[in-house]
């Protein structure tokens, strides 16, 4: 089967691998649709850890073609969405209920292979049932709409509330489509592209603004700030622009080591809630169900279908201007 595989920082292959089976506990998945994630642009680049070498792809649907032995949840057939992220189950965290802080997480796509192949074998309790009918380039939307559900968990937006989205990539652009479900009435996006306001517009936000601009449509402030910019001045941008008594998100992943000044007792005197939202714990299932709902616009979301061949290629570029999501199809030659 073709792979793209991780050999070294930077260095990428696009090549022929021996199909992996189902073992025990485990379903082999035909991967019909994988998503391009800003942090597999990470990953090659060396800023974020991975095994080397390891087939990279953490963000995919397929068709379960083999189900392991002990592993009898699903038939083959199916349609599934992998969660990647894989805790082991008996650390403090995860006995406290809390997965994405576990001593030993492991990922699909990072420390083991993942789904920038045909074929890609999984353990069956990481995987997510999808309908039969969904088109699989949404169900690739699976896993970052996971982590949305956490950090929207966290925001707590009651019906009425204003919402501020600092970020305009594909996790804002889900953001403003989750806000305006749980009920936001305000739902303000941030981004410097024209492109992105646009379409910002289109999935229900009320205002999109260049970065500069946001506080003055909203000059009192929102009861919510989600930050998915990942950048240490919007980190900053987002205390200032929440109310007296607002919550601020921490999605956006800052470079490791990078520091902003706070003022704590602006913090403190405006009882600011700070709240970090960090992967996908037990929300999985409910993207799933969402994403196979219909309730979100995703085809605006894709602005690149590419097949396997054509993704180191893509991997090893900067992000393209407008570009927001880019959806792999495996089976595509
Ligand atoms: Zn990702
Ligand atoms: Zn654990």
């Amino acid at each position: 089967m073709k792979a793209v595989r991780l050999t070294g920082i930077g260095q990428l292959d696009y090549t022929d691998r021996h199909r992996p089976f189902a073992g025990p506990g485990d379903v082999l998945v035909r991967v019909e649709a994988a998503g391009l994630c800003g942090s597999d642009r990470h990953m090659v680049k060396g800023e974020y850890p991975t095994a080397l070498p390891v087939t990279l792809g953490h963000e995919f649907c397929g068709i379960v073609e083999a189900v392991g032995e002990g592993a009898g949840r699903l038939n083959v057939g199916d349609r599934i969405t992998a969660d990647p992220n894989i805790a082991c189950g008996a650390c403090p965290s995860c006995r406290d209920g809390r997965p994405n802080l576990c001593d030993h997480l492991t990922a699909i796509g990072v420390f083991r292979d993942g789904g920038f192949a045909e074929y890609v074998a999984i353990p069956e309790g990481q995987a997510h049932l999808l309908p039969a009918g969904l088109d699989p380039r949404h169900g690739a939307f699976s896993e970052p709409l996971a982590c949305c559900l956490h950090a929207l968990d966290l925001a707590a937006i009651r019906p009425g509330m204003s919402v501020a989205i600092l970020g305009g990539g594909v996790i804002g652009l889900l953001m403003v489509q989750l806000a305006r479900l749980a009920g936001a009435t305000t739902v303000v996006l941030s981004t410097r592209q024209q492109s992105r306001r646009d379409l910002a517009l289109t999935m229900g936000a009320t205002y999109a603004e260049m970065p500069d601009r946001v506080g003055a449509v909203v000059p009192n402030g929102v009861d919510v700030v989600i930050e998915c910019a990942g950048v240490p001045e919007t980190f900053a941008q987002s205390i200032a622009l929440a109310r007296k008594g607002g919550t601020v998100v921490i999605f956006g992943v800052t470079p490791k080591g990078a520091t902003i000044p706070v003022e704590p007792f602006d913090i403190l005197t405006r009882e600011i809630q700070l709240r970090a939202a960090w992967l996908n714990p037990l929300t999985h299932a409910r993207a799933a169900a969402l994403v196979a709902s219909g309730a979100l616009a995703l085809d605006p979301l894709i602005t690149r279908v590419i097949g396997l061949a054509d993704l180191p290629a893509m991997l090893a570029a900067a992000p393209a201007q407008g570009e927001v999501k880019t959806i792999i199809l495996p089976g595509e030659r």
